[in-house]
């Protein structure tokens, strides 16, 4: 009959719109893949040069401090710049290498026992030579002795220099203060600066990857440290906010529980 026609040709219709998903989404699988692929070789590939580069420059420098100062008066300048560069380039593909690793499950925490407090002084001290350059002003470290977890030390540093150097770069050349304390089994960990803060309508979204609130290209960056340092922090069982104001500055909150939750007690 008639309706059994139109039926069975609604059923086809259907058929070929399914088997037409099916390949649709293989297809974008696969094109995933290959840019999770392209990523992963990609930020390997140019990391590599650097390593040599940069063990280069410092033996320059080295030799160049035995040079007549006033027949070379630029050269120590020079090669500091270029060491700057090098380290600026080196950090940028180590935030893709992250995130290839985020991307394919290769993201992993190495535990130890970790001192917070003696950590958090630490980084702000390896920052004090950098902090004119970042156009910050002074840090200032409150921090009670001493505040024990089970932590990844080299993640806890990257979360560190990442909201310290957010807090020097868009800190207006005002004091950044990073304040440790402890509250029952957690331990929280704040940097505040004021600075240029955050406009309300783009802080819910400074977590996301390749976000920046300011498009000026002034501030130099690609958007992922605060994804990264979200992922560590979450990763270790813990949270990160942030509250800010414009033209008030920012504060950003870390929280971690003493043992994350998936390490034997
Ligand atoms: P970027 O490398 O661009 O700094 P981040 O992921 O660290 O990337 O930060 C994302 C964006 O959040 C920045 O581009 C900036 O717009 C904003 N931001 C982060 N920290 C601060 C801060 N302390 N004050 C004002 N804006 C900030």
């Amino acid at each position: 009959t008639q309706a059994d026609l139109e039926t069975a040709e609604d059923l086809a219709r259907r058929a070929a719109l399914a088997v037409d998903n099916g390949r649709l989404y293989r297809e974008a699988q696969q094109a995933v893949r290959v840019r999770e692929e392209f990523l992963q070789v990609a930020s390997h590939e140019l990391k590599t040069p650097l390593t040599p580069l940069s063990l280069k420059l410092q033996m320059l420098a080295r030799s160049a401090e035995s040079l007549p100062r006033e027949r070379f008066p630029r050269l120590s300048g020079d090669l500091d710049m270029m060491r700057q560069q090098v380290q600026r380039l080196s950090s940028l593909m180590d935030e893709l290498l992250d995130i290839s690793r985020i991307n394919s499950g290769r993201f992993s925490l190495t535990l130890e026992v970790v001192d917070l407090c003696a950590l958090v002084r630490d980084s702000a001290a390896r920052f004090e030579p950098e902090v004119h350059r970042l156009g910050g002003g002074r840090l200032v470290v409150d921090v009670p002795e001493p505040l024990v977890g089970v932590w990844d030390r080299q993640r806890l540093e990257q979360v560190m220099t990442n909201l310290l150097s957010n807090a020097l770069k868009y800190g207006g050349g005002r004091p950044v203060h990073a304040r440790v304390w402890g509250e029952g089994a957690t331990a929280c960990l704040e940097v505040r600066d004021e600075g240029i803060g955050i406009a309300p309508e783009a802080l819910s979204r400074i977590f996301e990857k390749f976000e920046r609130a300011v498009s000026e290209r002034h501030y130099g960056g690609l958007g992922l440290g605060l994804y990264i340092t979200r992922q560590i922090v979450e990763a270790l069982g813990g949270t990160i906010c942030v509250k800010s104001e414009p033209q008030q500055g920012s504060t950003f909150t870390v929280r971690l529980p003493l043992t994350p939750p998936t390490s034997p007690s």
